[in-house]
């Protein structure tokens, strides 16, 4: 960026990088860690440096460089305010708007309820109104949140893809698509009211879409492995694709030390169509590449790891009471469908 800006002197950039910082023993960390930089990036032919001055060695390696090497997005933070004021009164994380805050939902700040008016998709805010409520005689635990849809996931160019006996595993630049169907809008005389956004005269609201974009890895079932795996109990494909997220997240945590906040997980329960998405928080990171490399790996651990524990639903030396998620025997159905997928 520097040498963008003009600076490519090596001790002028060596400055600008290190002096930023006033105590000494970080300043000489700094100077280290641009020493190796520029080595690496000299070595790799993307930096040149002829008397003492770097410079562009190569494009085409400085662009391979840099799409490999993506830049990690935070993701934005939605501001919450009145009509009439400057500032924001708080934000809501990007990811929870499409389920907690479009039009008529209800919001809790400091003890003081906001209802929803209107939401500015391309300023990301939230316009809201208060409401007074008596804190004593409402039951915040009772706050009811938006459903969407079942989310509809793309791939971009040069996807990766593995197939099991029952499963596919594509890996690459993924799209995820979301928009709520039911909207819980709360007025105080009659509590909440869900807005069925399916039928027809409420169409406008559905425009409310919330895209995600990342690296991630997207599991399916296709077959209807689910169906002969579930039989009757095909109707709660919803909790058993949560229960299958659930311990393989757990599992990726223990056995590729990636923490579960440096991942999203979304699913996908359309009939035939049933589907796990697992793609990097804020940008590619490398992570949900990891677990497509080790997918098998992670499996078989799992399937190991639930055989050997006694426990009949799951237990805290295994992967944690299962029923939470899935409460028919949810053992018994996670081997069925390992068994199925592995051999
Ligand atoms: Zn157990």
């Amino acid at each position: 960026m520097a040498i963008a800006y003009g600076v490519t002197h090596l001790d002028d950039l060596t400055s600008l990088y290190c002096n930023a910082i006033s105590d000494q023993i970080t300043q000489d960390k700094m100077y280290k860690i641009l020493r190796q930089a520029i080595t690496f990036l000299i070595t790799n032919g993307i930096l040149t440096l002829t008397e003492n001055c770097v410079n562009i060695g190569s494009y085409v390696e400085l662009e391979l460089f840099l799409r490999n090497y993506s830049l990690r997005a935070i993701p934005p933070k939605w501001s919450v305010k009145q009509q009439q004021d400057k500032n924001a009164i708080f934000t809501i994380d990007a990811r929870k708007v499409l389920r907690e805050a479009l039009p008529g939902n209800l919001l809790i700040n400091d003890g003081r309820f906001w209802s929803v008016k209107t939401i500015d998709q391309r300023r990301k805010k939230i316009i809201v109104e208060e409401l007074l409520i008596q804190k004593n005689s409402f039951d915040v635990s009772k706050i009811e949140k938006n459903k969407c849809f079942s989310p509809e996931f793309s791939f971009g160019r040069f996807t990766q893809e593995v197939s099991f006996q029952k499963m596919t595993i594509q890996c690459g630049d993924l799209q995820i698509v979301q928009k709520p169907s039911v909207i819980n809008s709360y007025n105080p005389v009659t509590g909440f009211l869900p807005i069925d956004l399916k039928n027809d005269h409420l169409k406008v609201s559905s425009d409310i879409v919330f895209t995600e974009n990342s690296t991630g890895i997207v599991i399916s079932f296709p077959e209807n492995i689910l169906q002969d795996v579930l039989k009757h109990f095909y109707f709660e494909r919803f909790h058993f694709l949560r229960l299958i997220a659930k311990v393989l997240l757990l599992e990726v945590t223990r056995e590729l030390n990636i923490s579960n906040k440096e991942l999203v997980n979304s699913l996908s329960w359309k009939k035939g169509n049933e589907a796990i998405a697992i793609y990097d928080l804020a940008g590619p990171s490398g992570n949900s590449q990891k677990i497509f490399l080790h997918l098998e790996l992670l499996l078989r651990s799992i399937l190991n790891k639930l055989v050997s524990c006694d426990c009949s639903v799951g237990c805290g030396a295994c992967f944690g009471d299962l029923a939470k998620i899935f409460q028919y025997n949810p053992k018994t159905f996670l081997l069925k469908w390992l068994e199925k997928v592995l051999n």
